[in-house]
């Protein structure tokens, strides 16, 4: 059950506590491998001077691909929900304005969308992934590749200097 129902919030100022869990099934990401667990979220509603907000924390445990290196990792993905819950749709394209319906709060459309945006753009194993060698495809963050002393050598900084010339 993922409708809140906030009725009495709305006669009045309050807090209304809430925990959820959310099935992540259909939320699919190129660099998310699997869901470890559903998305557990909890937190209160809260209704002050009129205005109704809804913040607390999502969290869920997530096997992924480092979209540096390829190697799979695990990520206890934790993020904020903080959002404004209106009576009547204003503006459709807020991301972090949500409607109640019925004295209902969707939490699963709200846990689901913070979820979402909190993603960052590029997954990584470690934020100083150090990716793989171009040349031999060795995952350089388990230390260097035997390509390594040759672009070091004398050869390879004349390369590299005759390819600034073509700039
Ligand atoms: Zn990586
Ligand atoms: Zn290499």
């Amino acid at each position: 059950m993922t409708q809140l129902n906030i009725k009495e919030l709305l006669r009045g100022d309050g807090a209304l506590p809430f925990a959820c869990e959310v099935d992540p099934a259909g939320l699919e990401f190129p660099s998310i491998l699997r869901y470890a667990s559903p998305l557990t979220a909890s937190g209160s509603v809260r209704s002050s001077a009129g205005l109704l907000t809804l913040t607390g924390e999502v969290r869920v445990s997530l096997r992924c691909r480092c979209d540096r290196c390829g190697r799979e990792y695990a990520w206890e993905y934790a993020g904020a929900l903080d959002t404004v819950l209106v009576t009547e749709h204003q503006d459709e394209e807020d991301p972090d304005v949500f409607l109640v319906q019925d004295d209902c709060v969707d939490l699963e459309e709200i846990v689901t969308t913070a979820f979402v945006l909190g993603l960052d753009s590029k997954t990584l194993c470690r934020p100083d992934c150090k990716g793989v060698c171009p040349r031999c495809g060795h995952n350089l963050n388990d230390g260097p590749c035997a390509c390594r002393p040759e672009a070091d050598s004398p050869f390879a900084v004349l390369g590299q200097l005759l390819n600034d010339n073509e700039d």
